[in-house]
């Protein structure tokens, strides 16, 4: 499928969004951090469309935007027939939240005249009618609801869907995606939602997207954090890095230190990653704290340096280049990237 113009699912490199946290009645302020995202490697992105004020917010958003627009819309049908009307590049609803399978329907029939898929969502508050007081473990009732809902859509003949099921914990989001990815031909956009702030939901999100990326599942993702909306692209990005499935900008290998590391690693591997993260060029850079692991490692990247006491011996692409002393080994590693890009 077509999201504007990234493809999703079918073996197309799994995309990364993320949603805007700003006013959608705002246009220019939504632009901006959408433009924000799309520097960070956002592929696509998710406006939420709250009440018929933001409509016209959202027709400038989609007219101006950078990234495929993803209106996302709860509870009122009209909402999400206007928005396909007005230029969203996806719809995103709830069938469970949007009133009756009419209202569903007629949401479809906007969808297939725009020529735009929707994402069926999910969640543990809007399951199908008829699973809610079932006495199922949760990611069953997410799984069966989705499967449900398909299959009103598909018996409308609209088959421009991609599907999510996710929990707040990280268990039965993985367990509803299994079942999901066994039971559907339709991409699935992953994620685990509400995971919580930056430190507790990178770690929920890693874990449960990293589970489910390693088996084989997922065409799209989202990291949902109580944060910036551009750390959820940060993070999804290091997902996938860590997996070795996508890669974009550079890479840092550094050591935890211990008791052999003579030098203050623990700055310079801030000030590194911070200077990194300015890059878009995908170079490996090692930065390690003694000569134990310190050359080895030093030598699998594009650049390096291993500590010594007080210096750090650089490396390039393998080779030892030159010794420099503790204060100058940031500005140094800086120095030896410029000459390989
Ligand atoms: S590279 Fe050296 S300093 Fe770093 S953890 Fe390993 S042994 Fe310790």
């Amino acid at each position: 499928m077509a999201v504007g113009g990234v493809i999703v699912g079918g073996g197309a490199p799994i995309a990364v969004q993320s949603m805007t946290t700003t006013d959608t009645r705002d246009p220019s302020a939504t632009l901006e951090q959408i433009r924000r995202l799309a520097d960070a490697g956002c592929e696509i992105v998710r406006v939420a469309v709250p009440g018929s004020d933001a409509l016209d917010g959202l027709q400038a958003i989609c007219a101006q935007s950078p990234l495929p627009v993803v209106a996302d819309i709860h509870f009122d049908h009209r909402l999400a027939i206007e928005a396909a009307r007005r230029g969203a590049a996806k719809l995103r609803i709830n069938p469970g939240n949007i009133g009756s399978m009419d209202r569903v329907d007629a949401v479809i029939e906007a969808a297939g005249e725009a020529g735009i898929p929707i994402r069926i969502g999910v969640n543990a508050g809007s399951l199908a009618a008829e699973y809610h007081d079932r006495d199922w473990p949760l990611f069953e009732k997410l799984a069966a609801s989705a499967v449900k809902f398909c299959e009103h859509f598909t018996s409308r003949g609209f088959e421009d869907i991609v599907v999510s099921a996710k929990a707040s914990s990280v268990v039965p989001t993985i367990e509803a995606y299994r079942l999901l990815s066994a039971r559907l031909p339709y991409p699935l956009h992953i994620g685990v939602t509400e995971a919580g702030t930056a430190f507790t939901g990178t770690i929920k999100s890693s874990v449960g997207i990293g589970v489910l990326l390693a088996e084989g599942i997922g065409d799209t993702l989202r990291v949902s954090l109580t944060a910036p909306p551009e750390e959820e692209v940060r993070v999804a990005w290091e997902v996938l890095a860590s997996l070795d499935i996508r890669r974009r900008g550079p890479e840092l290998i550094s050591c935890p230190t211990c008791g052999r590391c003579q030098v203050d690693l623990v700055p310079i591997a801030e000030e590194v990653q911070r200077r990194l993260s300015t890059l878009a060029t995908p170079v490996k850079v090692a930065v390690m704290g003694c000569v134990v692991n310190g050359p080895g490692e030093a030598r699998e990247a594009d650049v390096g340096v291993a500590a010594g006491r007080g210096t750090g011996l650089l490396f390039r692409r393998g080779v030892p280049v030159r010794k420099v002393p503790e204060s100058e080994i940031v500005d140094a590693l800086f120095e030896e990237i410029d000459t390989l890009t």
